[in-house]
């Protein structure tokens, strides 16, 4: 394994084998419930990873599939498993079809539920520095850095894409551990001139080859969240070769990925836990 990698596959499988542990002296078993509406293939494999490793990790899990449903008939359904004192922590897979009210059906969700973090409450309570449960890949990032000792106080950290799931809330928490933080976007002019000068460089944006090599700088941390599929092979926002001048990166597949879903699976021992 190449020494400059950020390896998220193994720092999960670290976390996952201290969880289960955990998870095994519990006296009660622990539920997630997913949430899902409409054919999304991308979505489907992404419930089925989160499946997959709640039974590995010991939890129970429950999936409400609905191939189509109303806003208010959806609210309804995520009120019951809030009553439901058997289910744990509660998400709602996203993306949501176009036709649903995407705030109002995730802000029904209990915050203490909220294992996904995206409830208003929990957002502002992240701003303010008063979180406990995170939104998973940003905290999968944060775990990421924590592991690999990477300084942060005073460093330039650039993040490029302002998403609520993933730039907004890193924007805050690296904020919090005292980063001088920069959040690009797709109105940003002059990208590379930000990017450039990153002391730790996020990537959050969704669009392959949008970070080429030149625009890094030499001796930085790249942490690439972007995920594209062409061709039935998955690439990040960072090219490949921007390894060679950074001093850490993380590798897509096997970087943030793996993060986020381990990051999901602890925030369910947390709510459960309290
Ligand atoms: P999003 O579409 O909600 O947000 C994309 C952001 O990128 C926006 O803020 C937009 O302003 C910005 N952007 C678009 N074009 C840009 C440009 N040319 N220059 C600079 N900024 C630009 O996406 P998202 O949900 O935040 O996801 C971003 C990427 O991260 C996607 O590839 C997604 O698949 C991936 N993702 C990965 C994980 C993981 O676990 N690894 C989790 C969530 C998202």
């Amino acid at each position: 394994m190449n020494s400059k990698i950020i390896d998220g596959k193994k720092i999960s499988l670290e976390r996952k084998e201290l969880l289960k542990e955990k998870v095994a002296k519990l006296k009660k078993k622990l539920t997630l419930a997913v949430v899902s509406v409409g054919d999304n293939p991308a979505s489907r494999v992404y419930v089925g990873q989160k499946e997959k490793m709640a039974y590995e990790v010991g939890y129970n899990f429950k999936n409400l599939h609905f191939d189509t449903i109303s806003t208010d008939d959806l609210i309804k359904e995520i009120k019951k498993l809030n009553d439901d004192d058997s289910v744990t922590g509660i998400i709602v897979q996203l993306p949501l079809p176009e036709n649903l009210d995407k705030d109002r059906i995730l802000n029904t969700v209990l915050p203490n539920k909220d294992v996904d973090g995206l409830t208003n409450i929990n957002l502002l309570k992240l701003v303010k520095n008063e979180s406990s449960l995170l939104p998973c890949t940003p905290k999968g990032v944060m775990t990421l850095i924590d592991s690999y000792n990477i300084d942060l106080i005073g460093k330039k950290v650039v993040i490029v894409g302002r998403s609520e799931l993933v730039g907004l809330p890193l924007f805050h928490l690296l904020l919090h551990r005292n980063a001088t933080v920069t959040l690009c976007h797709s109105k940003t002019k002059d990208l590379k001139s930000y990017t450039k000068d990153a002391d730790i460089l996020i990537v959050a944006v969704g669009k392959k080859g949008l970070i080429s090599k030149d625009m890094v700088k030499d001796g930085s941390i790249i942490i690439d969240v972007g995920i594209n599929r062409v061709d039935g092979k998955l690439y990040g926002d960072v090219d490949a070769d921007a390894i060679d001048k950074s001093l850490l990166m993380t590798p897509v597949p096997g970087g943030v990925g793996p993060m986020t879903v381990i990051s999901l699976m602890e925030n369910v021992y947390e709510t459960g836990t309290k």
